[in-house]
């Protein structure tokens, strides 16, 4: 069966249409996207793409929040918070990982995410040993994600060693750690499951610091062997100690060394590319890898600043992911992306083409289809082809009412004050969120908060 609607504004791939007729089949693919149609609009509000999020620890919601105090260190760093987190990591059940992934994705639908690429490293029982369905955790958040409705790219996370050189993982490590041999059965288990569910199976190596030389080459050997269009996630460059450790280790920067030593093309993301040089920005951009951008994550976290028009300028491809989810909403990634590139330049609307001047416009077509890439699916937007993944604005909202649709998107990102400006949600041609709502908004809020709470609980003496 087909569905169809009309939208009195869209936002194409090409720019903002009028009177668009959009179609799609029963796999929930566009099948038509014709502007200019005589037909009565059906939608309130204009309609724009919906965001892949690409870079997601969905347990990591459960402490946002809870660490912006000042510990012990004199300076707190992104390694204090990773303490935290860790103590946080190590308690966690499935039953607690699926409803804060629950919670969370719905949180995503609600504020303009249509899918989630999930960067998944907690593998083990709390111990350390493997649980007796070794693939337990990653059905907790496969689960979570049918549940509420959101697209998922699974990316199993390896983990070998807790510094370059291969140095031993730490204790608090242990949920993570895994063989290259068991991370490509936990793969080839995990295919036919996500090819069922209709999510992309990918693999994330977590970091150059913690997967040795070899254990890449393998491992990505491995994964070519179950999909060659696969997609590969890396934590690259995202703290200056890391960059430090990685010259002192084998002479150059991070992103260097990776280029030099991997197939790195446009089935990757560089996940918090941050600190890169000028030839590090020219060749990556090059290679077709997606920059995977955090914005709000890497402010929350003191990372550092990446340089966006060193980026443009290469013709680099980007997206945004909420990473930690100190921040739930697309919008206001896109946001901070922009705010901080106005302070680091003291220019205003950076992120602006020269083929689009409206700056909300051209930063969510530029998420779209960097968040595509970097999900490995036909998530590229309105067009024939892709899937029906949109959403769409809230017409009476007071900073949107009366405007035009491309400053209705300016207002939604830059002047909605986080209040919510989406009205209605669709992902593969499904209503998800209507009037602002995921019709599991207060179940699914309710179980977050009870796991929440429960992990609190264990973490008091
Ligand atoms: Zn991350």
């Amino acid at each position: 069966m087909t569905q169809s609607l009309i939208a009195a504004h869209a936002l194409l791939p090409t720019g903002w249409a009028r009177n668009v007729r959009l179609a799609w089949n029963d796999q929930g693919r566009l099948t038509h996207v014709e502007p200019d149609t005589e037909a009565t609009p059906t939608t309130k509000g204009p309609l724009i793409p919906g965001t892949p999020n690409l870079h997601s620890h969905a347990f990591q919601r459960g402490i946002a929040g809870l660490t912006e105090f000042r510990g012990a260190e004199a300076s707190d760093s992104f390694w204090s918070w990773r303490t935290l987190m860790y103590r946080f990591a190590l308690r966690l059940d499935p039953a607690q990982l699926e409803a804060i992934a629950l919670g969370l994705y719905v949180e995503m639908l609600e504020a303009g995410y249509t899918s989630v690429c999930e960067f998944h490293y907690v593998h083990h029982q709390g111990d350390g040993r493997p649980y007796a369905d070794d693939a337990e955790l990653a059905h907790a958040l496969m689960r979570a994600a049918q549940r509420a409705g959101i697209g998922l790219t699974l990316l199993p996370v390896l983990y070998q060693t807790s510094g370059f050189g291969a140095k031993p993982p730490n204790e608090g490590q242990r949920r993570f750690i895994r063989s290259t041999d068991s991370m490509l059965r936990l793969l080839e288990k995990l295919k036919p499951l996500c090819d069922a569910q209709g999510a992309r199976l990918g693999l994330a190596p977590h970091s150059l610091r913690a997967v040795p030389p070899d254990a890449l080459r393998e491992a990505l050997a491995g994964l070519d062997a179950i999909d060659a269009g696969a997609p590969v996630h890396i934590h690259i460059a995202e703290q200056t100690q890391e960059v430090d450790d990685c010259i002192a280790w084998s002479g150059q920067r991070p992103v260097a060394w990776l280029l030099d030593h991997a197939p790195v093309d446009a089935r990757w993301c560089l996940v918090h590319a941050t600190h890169m040089d000028a030839d590090e920005y020219r060749r990556a951009a090059a290679s077709g890898a997606v920059a995977g951008l955090c914005p709000t994550t890497e402010a929350n976290l003191g990372d550092g600043l990446f340089d966006l028009p060193a980026w443009r300028a290469a013709d680099g491809v980007w997206g945004i992911g909420s990473d930690s989810h100190i921040c739930v909403s697309a919008a206001e990634e896109l946001l901070m992306l922009e705010y901080s590139q106005r302070l680091a330049t003291r220019r205003r609307n950076v992120a602006a083409e020269p083929s689009q001047p409206n700056v909300a416009t051209a930063m969510t077509l530029a998420a779209v289809q960097g968040g595509a890439r970097a999900s490995g699916r036909a998530l590229g937007g309105l067009a024939v082809g892709q899937q029906a993944d949109f959403s769409v604005l809230d017409a009476a909202h007071p900073a949107l009412a009366s405007l035009d649709a491309p400053t209705m998107l300016s207002s939604h990102v830059f002047a909605s004050h986080r209040s919510n400006a989406i009205d209605a949600v669709w992902v593969a041609g499904r209503p998800r969120v209507q009037a602002g709502r995921h019709p599991l908004h207060d179940s699914a809020t309710a179980g977050f908060v009870a796991a929440r709470r429960h992990l609190l609980q264990e973490d008091k003496p």
